[in-house]
């Protein structure tokens, strides 16, 4: 330990929603505990409600019970382990899905932090953010601009960053046509994104009701999948270089899959347990891809806060205080959160 910031004045106990076995989140008093070497403590300000989090609370992952949920996690240094270097007590900071690199794995050596042999996930493999304060992994951490509520940063360190990254990594150029499909907690960013890095962006959803929406967020079309073909309707555009894929569901890959120009990728990022279905044909002919993208690494985390303070992108978020987290987690998965949910903590100004 070389700092312990204003621990001294705290109590020694912090307020926390765990999880304590699939479906049942229990409130709770921890104890607080100093950080370990490479570590910092955070006292928790925000925290996004993610669909992701049903990994933890439904236990889709093997979690050693109880666990406190929550990888989008926002607030403040107060203490800092031995060994940490370039944060610094009070700094304000996010904490997303990917716990940090280890920093000597084969491929973090090859500067590919995002695969890192060796990371923890957030909320799964160790507690996160549905709590006053966290011990999170320094190297995992990322700086929350000034200008930017805690409150709005939170979602964007892993909705954010997730249709951030796999745009800005995507073979798309200013003037291509870039699809994004599913207008819901990814996607309604994944728009923003897209128009805002100088794309053509084409909005897909299910039904009229979300066109509005749509292009209240910078969609140039608007494509109803319930009522078209959207794979027709991309080629009437002359095809997209780029489809986004934020709504969870194999088959949303395959029915615009033959709306991609030649040579373009379709990039899912919505995680179900639905197989893709593509045939050969469709992606030979025309020499098109399909790509998984996971997160990004802590830099890119940095360039989502500052592009987003930049260019004005934020995530529609409805606040909650952290003690209704299984009330906010139920509205998430009930699909009725517009769009994200934030739990918020007494530390929150
Ligand atoms: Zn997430
Ligand atoms: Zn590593």
């Amino acid at each position: 330990m070389e700092l312990k910031g204003n621990q001294r004045n705290m109590s020694g106990t912090y307020k926390a929603v765990q999880v304590t076995k699939p479906g049942e989140f229990a409130a709770v008093l921890k104890p607080l505990v100093d950080p370990g070497p490479g570590q910092a403590r955070i006292r928790v300000e925000a925290c996004g409600v993610c669909h992701s989090d049903s990994g933890t609370v439904e236990g889709l992952f093997p979690i050693n019970w109880p666990r406190v949920p929550g990888h989008e996690v926002v607030g403040r240094i107060d203490a800092i382990g031995s060994g940490v270097q370039g944060w610094a007590v009070g700094q304000r900071v996010g904490v997303g899905f990917l716990g940090g690199s280890c920093g000597y794995c084969e491929f973090c050596r090859n500067g590919d932090l995002v695969n890192c042999r060796n990371q923890e996930f957030t909320g799964i493999h160790h507690d996160g953010g549905y709590a006053e304060v966290m011990l999170a992994k320094a190297s995992g951490l990322m700086s929350i601009p000034d200008s930017m509520s805690s409150a709005d940063a939170a979602p964007l360190l892993c909705a954010g960053i997730t249709t951030f990254n796999a745009l800005r990594n995507s073979p798309a150029k200013a003037g291509d046509l870039v699809a994004v499909l599913g207008i819901g907690g990814l996607g309604h960013l994944g728009v923003q994104y897209a128009r805002r890095m100088g794309f053509e962006v084409a909005a897909i959803g299910r039904g009229i009701q979300s066109a509005e929406l749509a292009k209240k967020l910078g969609a140039h079309h608007y494509i109803d999948s319930a009522a078209t073909d959207p794979a027709a309707a991309l080629q009437a555009l002359g095809g997209a270089k780029v489809i986004l894929i934020t709504a969870s569901g194999g088959k949303t890959v395959t029915t615009t899959f033959k709306g991609l120009r030649a040579g373009g990728v379709s990039i899912d990022v919505g995680v179900g347990p639905e197989p893709i279905e593509i045939t050969s044909m469709d992606l030979i002919f025309g020499e098109r891809k399909v790509a998984g993208s996971l997160t990004g690494n802590p830099a890119t985390g940095d360039a989502t806060l500052r592009f987003s303070a930049l260019s004005g992108v934020s995530a529609m978020i409805e606040t909650v205080p952290l003690d209704q987290a299984a009330a906010a987690y139920a509205k998430m998965m009930a699909g009725k959160a517009r769009f994200r949910m934030v739990l918020v903590t007494k530390n929150t100004k």
